[in-house]
């Protein structure tokens, strides 16, 4: 898929198997008691997902990406880069995604400091 099918694609796990081959998210994960972790469902984070070890430990499922310092759900980051690739106004932005200016001019000065 291409990063634009992947900015509109409603499937969490499709998006977080692509930012995998891509190597944006990491596919795997050791716990600190050694097993490996797998992928589960757990609605009451911000992407749906988490990496859980069968001793029972959690851990976010952006863990050791470049993803774990933002807390906007993935598929508006996506969304942001996108627009931002774009050179879409930051208004118009604010309204397709339903979230603030302040939000969006936040995100693109951490994005900077990463990738410049
Ligand atoms: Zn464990």
């Amino acid at each position: 898929m291409k990063f634009v099918e992947i900015c509109e694609c409603p499937d969490i796990d499709k998006i977080l198997d692509w930012l995998q081959e891509k190597n944006l998210l990491p596919s795997m994960l050791i716990c600190q008691c050694g097993k490996k972790c797998e992928r589960k469902i757990r609605e009451d984070v911000v992407d749906g997902r988490v990496w859980r070890c069968s001793c029972g430990r959690r851990k976010s499922i952006r863990t050791n990406s470049f993803f774990s310092q933002f807390s906007l759900s993935l598929k508006i980051i996506l969304k942001l880069i996108l627009y931002l690739a774009l050179q879409m106004k930051q208004i118009d932005q604010a309204k397709l995604l339903g979230i603030s200016r302040p939000t969006i001019i936040s995100f693109q000065q951490r994005l900077r400091l990463i990738a410049c």
